[in-house]
């Protein structure tokens, strides 16, 4: 499992999360994408729609062991 929140000071509205995991992320009245299943698809996609997002506000996390997923933390 992973844990997935959305920056929505950083999200442009692009669409892309929503389009590639649209049971994880929806627009909120704002247009701003929120996580409204962090369950909704595999950990896979998760990571696959918070990597096609242009701005980086998608951050996932490993649930289990707390290692951020993406972005890759900084060395
Ligand atoms: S991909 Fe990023 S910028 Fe686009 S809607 Fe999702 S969070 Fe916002």
């Amino acid at each position: 499992m992973v844990k997935v929140t959305v920056n929505k000071a950083k999200c442009i509205s692009s669409g892309d999360c929503v389009e590639t995991a649209p049971k994880v992320f929806a627009f909120d009245e704002n247009g701003k994408s929120e996580v409204v299943n962090p369950a909704g698809s595999e950990d896979r996609v998760i990571l696959s729609a918070a990597r096609s997002c242009p701005v980086k506000a998608i951050t996932v996390v490993d649930e289990a062991t707390g290692q951020q997923l993406f972005p890759p933390p900084k060395q």
